[in-house]
Order: C-alpha cells, then sequence, then structure tokens
C-alpha cells in the first residue's frame, strides 16, 4: 500500500489517498495545538505514541464489537484506514470533571461521576466547534436520529471498554473525545485517533497527569508522560 496525492493537512496528522479508493493513509505528525490553535509546539515523538496507541486501542475495540476504521499499520507513524465520511460532531464522554466540564459548570477537577456523560460539539472552525446537543445536530443534518443513536451507543461501549482496560495499567480514564464517520455502505465505524491527545489519563495511585494536559498547562514532562502511556499500553 503506497501513498498518492495528500488530501488533507491537520493540526495533528495528514491523510493521504492511496491506490484503493476506499482505503486512506494518515500519517501523525509531532506537532501540538491548544486553545484552539492559538498555544503551538512539538512533542517529541508524540507522532508514534499516538499512532501505535491509537491502532492498538482500535483493535482491543474492535474485539469487543466497536467497528473502526483501522485497518493495518503501515510503520510508527502511518496507518491505513477505511476512507469515512466524518460525521462532524466530537464526541465527548467524561467520567471524572476536568477541563472545560469544570469551568463551565464551575466545579473542581477530579469529581467521579455516578455515570458517564456525553456531549456533542459541532466540529467548525470557523465558529470554534461549538458545544451542540442532538436536537442541534438533526436540525444542522449533520447526522440523523439514528446515527445519533448509534454515535452514543457506540461512545459508551468504548467508555465501557477503554475505562477497564486503563484501570488494569493503573490509569483512570477521565474523559476523552471520538470521531465518528460513515463507510460508502453508510454504516457508522469510530474513526479518527484514541491517544493522550485526545484523552485525559490519570494515575490511578498519585492522579499525575499523563496526558496533553501537561503540554496544554505548562507542567513540563509532556515527552515523559506521552512515553509513560505507550510504555503501559504497549509494553516499550
Ligand atoms: P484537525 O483536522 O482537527 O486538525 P488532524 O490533524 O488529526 O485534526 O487531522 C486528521 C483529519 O482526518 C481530521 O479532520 C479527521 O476528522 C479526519 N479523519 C480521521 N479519520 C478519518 C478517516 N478514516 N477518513 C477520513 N477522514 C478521517
Ligand atoms: N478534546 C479533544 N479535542 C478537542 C477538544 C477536546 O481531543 O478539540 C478532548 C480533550 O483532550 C479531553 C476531552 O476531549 O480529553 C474533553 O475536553 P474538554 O471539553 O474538557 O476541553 P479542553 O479542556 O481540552 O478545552
Amino acid at each position: 500500500m503506497e501513498k498518492r496525492e495528500q488530501l488533507y493537512e491537520g493540526k495533528a496528522k495528514k491523510v493521504y489517498k492511496t491506490d484503493d479508493p476506499e482505503l486512506y493513509i494518515v500519517s501523525y505528525k509531532d506537532d501540538a495545538t491548544a486553545f484552539d490553535g492559538q498555544k503551538k509546539g512539538t512533542i517529541v515523538g508524540k507522532g508514534v505514541v499516538n499512532n501505535r496507541m491509537s491502532n492498538y486501542l482500535m483493535r482491543l475495540l474492535e474485539k469487543a464489537g466497536v467497528p473502526t476504521h483501522y485497518v493495518q499499520e503501515l510503520n510508527d507513524r502511518e496507518t491505513v484506514v477505511k476512507k469515512v465520511s466524518i460525521v462532524p460532531l466530537e464526541v465527548i464522554i467524561r467520567n471524572i470533571s476536568a477541563g472545560s466540564f469544570a469551568k463551565r459548570y464551575g466545579v473542581e477537577e477530579g469529581i467521579v461521576f455516578d455515570a458517564p456523560t456525553i456531549e456533542f460539539s459541532y466540529k467548525n472552525d470557523e465558529l470554534h466547534d461549538p458545544l451542540i446537543n442532538a436536537y442541534h445536530a438533526r436540525a444542522l443534518k449533520l447526522a440523523t436520529a439514528g446515527e445519533i443513536e448509534t454515535i452514543k451507543s457506540l461512545a459508551f461501549k468504548v467508555n465501557d471498554t477503554l475505562k477497564a482496560y486503563f484501570l488494569s495499567l493503573g490509569v483512570k480514564l477521565v474523559d476523552f473525545k471520538l470521531e465518528f464517520g460513515r463507510l460508502s455502505d453508510g454504516s457508522i465505524v469510530l474513526a479518527d485517533e484514541i491517544s493522550p491527545d485526545t484523552c485525559r489519563f490519570w494515575d490511578a495511585e498519585t492522579n499525575e497527569k499523563l496526558d496533553k494536559d501537561r503540554f496544554r498547562r505548562d507542567l513540563g514532562g509532556v515527552e515523559d508522560a506521552y512515553r509513560e502511556m505507550m510504555k503501559r499500553v504497549l509494553g516499550e
């Protein structure tokens, strides 16, 4: 499988066509951004960690019955995925208060919820990804009612699977963002990535942050945190 024309360069990844019209290659960069692109930097080795960890988790999720875009890891930074039309929603699941939830509702970080929450943001850079609900998503024709139900149930299944998995590695899965897409037959699959860029991970014993918050909040030890998460997931 070879890369053809570059279709897109995002903040963290590049997307290429291949010789198969149904497959893309994604290439993970070390570039990091935060606060709607206002903060920019490099996290050395991040592309490798995110690529390999995301692929491992997608394979785990497939075994648990969650359909994903994952096809094949080509090398440390590049993966073959099924081409999808991305549903323009950021699907956020939370188990513990943190980040924008804590800020928005004026509560401290670290409150363990009785049940996970789900929220949607409209993926639209010009509008700065505003928070919307399922009715708004339907009104804006971003997804059908059936697709939203599928996305919700898959997102909670991802949470059940990953929460238990990370706890077995001594990591609390605080919150995370998912993206879903439509295959050419219209079926919904999990797409994009699952990594320390898109999840909050706290060490189960010490609550040490092991994710992109170290970059966002200038906590230092950013590369070490990514490496530590890769070590816990992949044993290296
Ligand atoms: P951003 O667009 O937010 O800067 P990235 O740098 O991660 O993010 O770019 C990757 C882009 O590829 C995202 O827009 C994402 O929605 C999209 N994408 C992820 N998986 C697939 C896929 N399987 N098919 C098509 N597009 C995808
Ligand atoms: N997240 C993400 N991309 C975004 C926004 C959020 O991957 O564009 C992830 C983020 O890493 C965290 C979760 O979604 O794990 C919830 O983020 P939150 O809404 O608290 O926003 P933030 O504090 O990152 O602004």
